[in-house]
């Protein structure tokens, strides 16, 4: 069946996420088939790169033999048991191999099946935690602004982007906001040469004046991903988990995007050597072949949780398909793979060629700021470049040069004026040339 035929059956039926309407019914899109390596094959047989690794999630491409055999071997045994109460091989394996692929003190895993469930879990588990020790005036939360957690409630509240999330403002729990590390657009003016976090005093000053009331602060570490692939210094990170530590506020890593080495190291936080209390993973757990997400805590968090004679202190939280074996297996195959064939030393190979690439891009005159971490390159386009002023939105620039990537053969997606690359960490420096070629060829025909 052709692109045509299929595009004609999905918008009588499908609702698609995180699109507009009139731009699904406006035009033809690809009805991707088949996926082999970095690329993915559409019903017509045009070939793409898989340019930001299906919604951050293929880090090892698409047809890994051995993530299907194991998904495959699983499915034949035992393909769902529940966990309450009761275990199965592949969740203590997975556990297991979590546990000791994770920054040192982080010991307990408690598993859901997507991002923001896991962060959904680490809010709760946060505010539970102070209530366990006897302290359950402690329910409070900060954040940073444009920072991005997931779209259910508790996530959203976490981390609120205006453009998606202002229609249920009404149903948000308050959280205090710190001003966002954005580097080009520095909040306290700074150029990158002559930073000194500066822009930490406005999340110190929060922490000072509400540390009382605090459960936990949650950031992306190293990356405001969603909210623009605003990367900024480890040091902010490393300054954070101090201060959390003076004032005994819990520290939530979310690394759902940046985990599992897109930022070149396996977690981003390692880059500032911290460990957090409480780690949420995700996305790249199963490398995309599966849904399955976690939330890794300390030994202290989870043995409040222990009950007592006197108080019943279950954590009462879960989800049907809360380690599931296939999808645990999955996810235990993958941490094999990274170990067995080194993919964070070719994730790193690859950044290096990101990296120079990046360097052509950024001289472009409508090409206002490009910055990096690991496997993740991220342009930010102006109209004009002295100015730094942002093309108009409605001009839908970014869109234009992504449907024109399309059409050379890369799959990409623009975040408000931010064009970016994430592709699987396995791609190669040759793969990654191919990939910028296209963006730039398709740039240079828009712009
Ligand atoms: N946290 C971060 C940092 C994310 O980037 C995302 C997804 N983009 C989420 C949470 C939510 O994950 P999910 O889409 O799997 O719910």
């Amino acid at each position: 069946m052709s692109n045509q035929s299929y595009w004609l059956r999905d918008v009588r039926s499908v609702w698609h996420p995180y699109s507009r309407i009139r731009e699904i019914e406006a035009e033809v899109f690809p009805t991707i088939v088949r996926g082999d390596g970095i690329y993915l094959y559409d019903s017509d047989g045009n070939r793409y790169i898989d340019g930001i690794s299906s919604w951050w999630a293929c880090n090892l491409g698409h047809g890994y033999p051995r993530i299907v055999e194991a998904i495959r071997r699983q499915a034949g045994e035992l393909q769902h048991s529940m966990i309450g109460g009761a275990s199965h091989p592949a969740i203590i394996e997975l556990s297991e191999l979590l546990i000791s692929a994770c920054p040192t003190g982080l010991t307990r895993a408690f598993f859901a099946s997507d991002g923001s469930s896991a962060v959904e879990a680490a809010i709760k588990i946060a505010v539970q935690y102070w209530r366990n020790i006897g302290r359950p005036e402690r329910t409070g939360f900060a954040s940073l602004e444009a920072g991005y957690h997931g779209d259910t409630l508790g996530a959203v509240s976490a981390g609120m982007i205006e453009t998606f999330h202002s229609p249920y403002r009404a149903l948000l729990f308050e959280v205090h906001r710190a001003k966002s590390p954005y580097c080009y657009r520095c909040p306290e003016g700074k150029e990158p040469a002559g930073c000194l976090t500066e822009c930490f005093s406005s999340m110190e000053t929060i922490i000072e004046e509400h540390h009382a009331e605090l459960a936990a602060v949650i950031v992306e570490p190293l990356n405001q991903a969603g909210g623009g692939m605003r990367v900024y210094p480890a040091e902010y990170v490393a300054k954070l988990k101090a201060l959390c530590g003076k004032h005994e506020v819990l520290l939530i890593a979310d690394e759902i995007a940046m985990g599992y080495g897109r930022s070149g190291r396996m977690w981003a936080c390692d880059h500032a050597s911290v460990a957090p209390d409480i780690l949420c993973l995700g996305k790249g757990m199963a490398a995309g072949y599966l849904p399955i997400s976690a939330t890794v805590v300390t030994d202290e968090i989870y043995s409040s949780f222990i009950d007592t004679p006197e108080e019943d202190r279950t954590f009462y939280h879960g989800h049907t398909f809360s380690g599931n074996p296939i999808a645990a297996a999955a996810a235990a195959e993958t941490l094999r793979v990274y170990e067995d064939e080194q993919i964070l030393d070719r994730a790193v190979c690859a950044a290096r060629e990101m990296s120079a690439q990046l360097g052509y891009l950024a001289a472009l005159d409508c090409v206002g700021d490009t910055r990096q971490i690991g496997l993740v390159g991220a342009i930010e386009f102006v109209e004009d470049k002295a100015a730094r002023t942002p093309y108009p939105p409605e001009k839908r620039l970014e869109r234009s040069i992504c449907m024109e990537a399309r059409r050379r053969g890369a799959l990409l997606r623009p975040i408000g004026s931010v064009l970016y690359l994430w592709p699987p960490l396995i791609t190669s420096p040759e793969q990654i040339r191919e990939l910028a070629a296209i963006l730039a060829d398709s740039i240079k025909s828009v712009v």
